[in-house]
């Protein structure tokens, strides 16, 4: 098809540059003094991720030279919050370094708000700190840029390349360009994954004209999860999907509106309804119920069971907190500068918040790794909090031989956030550089089989387009390809419906979840015959076929964890309780890359942490 192949050797190549990415190009280089960094990134880094369009706050930041909060505080935070369930040896890596990873935001440019009494840094809640935060993503792009040997923008990743000389290890990864369609192989001696989470695995609730719009950023593909499942890489607590309550039609942020307005939610007669649904919540999870804060998932049922019993819509209060024009101003702010759309949407339908309570609703599932839910691949934790079961050489690298991850691609690392995946990013990187060295006389094998092969794989679905387009019989209808959108919207049908989205208001059972199974073994047939008509459907072909991958892997892991843990996130109708006896565990998962086939397994929670 006439495209170039561009070949590319380094030391480490790091495979989307959002938070995590940017972290690790940036720390490489300060372990890495003479390696060859090198960066590979689906958009351009400077506005790509889903801190592209800037944030608000910085949501993890302990503030320990003004002793608010210690890392510890921390992991039992986000261990609460998650319902028992996180890696707390990861958890704790991350918290005891955000603080100088925050510091370095500030000394590059970042502006971030004080408090005009302490002088310290002004707190939106326990956690976040607030920011003027347009500039964010440039601001930590320019880090990298300064740091990488070469950066390389508009590349979709679509494999990581295999070593041929040694078992289990990876040697690079290969993708093309989505612009000009090259084919681009990077041969690397380690390779850091910080490609993003996924959304529109399921159905979004704005579909037809609106479908572009959702709460995780819609370009987050789910290749941080395909690219190591491919390679034979562990998973990890895959079923934790998220779901969020936000404004609703523009999936505005909630958090500064409770935190920092003092804002709260009742139902559609005015009644507050939390306090209703206690005496069910307790019979679900037990004492979970009463720990505080509440956690995510515990608040997300309330509002579901309100409104399924018809006393729905909820509405956030705001009439009262917008009188004062300090805090209507934060409240505008806070849009502006984060979710823009969510400002049009109210103008559009004459919501003014200092004379109507806007509406709130439930978000469709996403799969990811650094907010308020921990899904991402098994990776082994740092050498001196790690339990043994948990530590493999280095930190951060999963159980593929030098390939590593950080933010949204890592498991168990809950409320990371943007601050803590950047710093997943460098603690990810000081360790890849450090494996390069110690694997410094290691001779990489990758064949030009190897790569020929994946090469023809790529481009397929322009020739089957090239080749069915002669049997076009009405429209863009042809019997022999379906197009990446049809893929997708009949992936999320099956999401939906079989593993407990918005339509089966997030419930699923052993049965649906099988059906779903067989379902997504048949796309998974069809996905062959994808037809791109050109490079930008031949990107959504491959994001869609990342996005099934990692599907298949929630689905064996909602089908594994036999209880609820997180009501509100979702419900197994068949194991309606949390079940601490037989499920206060990790779920583990490995795909067998020849074969297919999948094996579950449980891994102990350790609480490090009392
Ligand atoms: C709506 C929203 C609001 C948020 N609000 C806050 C907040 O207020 N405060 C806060 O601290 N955090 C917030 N977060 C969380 C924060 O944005 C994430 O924790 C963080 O961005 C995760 O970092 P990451 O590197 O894993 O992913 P990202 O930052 O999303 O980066 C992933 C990168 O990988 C690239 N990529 C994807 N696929 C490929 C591929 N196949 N090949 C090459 N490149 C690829 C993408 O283009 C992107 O650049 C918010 C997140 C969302 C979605």
């Amino acid at each position: 098809m006439g495209f170039k192949t561009v070949h590319e050797e380094c030391d480490i190549l790091v495979v989307g540059a959002g938070m995590g990415g940017t972290g690790a190009a940036y720390e490489a280089r300060y372990w890495g003094r003479d390696l060859k960094i090198v960066v590979a990134e689906k958009a351009n880094i400077d506005r790509s991720g889903a801190v592209a369009q800037g944030l608000y706050a910085i949501n993890c930041y302990m503030g320990m030279r003004w002793d608010e909060n210690q890392p510890e505080d921390h992991v039992r935070y986000a261990r609460n919050d998650l319902m028992g369930m996180v890696r707390e040896d990861l958890a704790y890596d991350m918290a005891r370094h955000v603080d100088s990873t925050v510091h370095q935001f500030e000394e590059w440019g970042l502006p971030i708000m004080r408090d005009p009494e302490t002088g310290r840094y002004q707190r939106e809640g326990k956690w976040q700190i607030m920011i003027h935060g347009e500039s964010y993503k440039p601001l930590v792009a320019e880090a990298a840029r300064n740091s990488a040997d070469k950066i390389y923008n508009r590349i979709m990743v679509t494999h990581l390349l295999m070593d041929e000389s040694t078992p289990n290890r990876v040697g690079g990864a290969i993708g093309f360009n989505v612009r000009t369609g090259d084919l681009h192989v990077f041969k690397a001696k380690a390779v850091i994954v910080g490609a993003g989470g996924a959304s529109h695995i399921y159905k979004p609730r704005a579909v037809g004209e609106g479908m572009g719009r959702t709460w995780y950023a819609p370009w987050s593909s789910a290749s941080a999860y395909a690219l190591p499942i491919q390679a034979g890489a562990k998973m990890t607590q895959m079923e934790n999907r998220i779901v969020l309550c936000r404004f609703k039609d523009g999936y505005g942020p909630v958090g500064a509106y409770f935190l920092h307005l003092k804002t709260y939610t009742q139902n559609a007669y005015g009644e507050e309804y939390e306090s209703k649904w206690y005496d069910e919540l307790k019979e679900m999870v037990g004492p979970y119920v009463d720990h505080h804060p509440t956690p995510t998932c515990l608040r997300n049922h309330a509002f579901l069971r309100e409104v399924a019993v018809g006393r729905g819509p909820i509405h956030m209060v705001t009439k009262e907190a917008f009188q004062d024009p300090h805090k209507e101003t934060v409240g505008w702010e806070n849009f502006l500068g984060m979710t823009v759309g969510q400002a049009v949407v109210w103008a559009s339908q004459d919501i003014d918040p200092k004379y109507i309570n806007p509406e709130l609703t439930t978000s469709e599932p996403y799969v990811m790794g650094s907010h308020a839910t921990c899904s991402g691949a098994w990776a082994s934790g740092p050498e001196d909090v790690s339990p043994d079961e948990y530590y493999w050489g280095y930190n951060r690298m999963m159980t593929v031989e030098g390939l590593f991850g950080a933010g949204d691609a890592l498991g168990g690392t809950a409320h990371a956030f943007s601050s803590g995946s950047f710093t997943e990013g460098r603690l990810a990187a000081k360790a890849a550089v450090k494996y390069v060295k110690d694997h410094a006389n290691d001779k990489l094998s990758v064949s030009d089989k190897q790569v020929e092969d994946l090469k023809e794989r790529i481009y397929k679905p322009l020739e089957n387009y090239q080749v069915g387009r002669n049997e076009i019989v009405a429209g863009t209808v042809s019997p022999s390809y379906i197009l990446p959108i049809h893929g997708l919207q009949r992936l999320e049908k099956i999401m939906d419906e079989y593993a407990g989205g918005i339509t089966v208001n997030y419930m699923c059972n052993e049965p649906l979840l099988k059906r779903g199974l067989e379902h997504l073994r048949i796309l998974h047939e069809d996905l062959e015959h994808l037809g791109a008509e050109d490079l930008h459907q031949l990107q959504r072909a491959w994001e869609l076929k990342h996005r099934a991958i990692a599907s298949e892997c929630v689905i064996h892991h909602t089908l594994f964890r036999e209880e609820t843990r997180w009501p509100g996130y979702y419900y197994r109708g068949d194991h309606p309780h949390l079940d601490d006896d037989n499920w206060h565990a990790l779920t583990v998962s490995h795909r067998d890359p020849e074969s297919g086939e999948w094996t579950m397994e449980k891994a102990a929670v350790y609480h490090i942490v009392e």
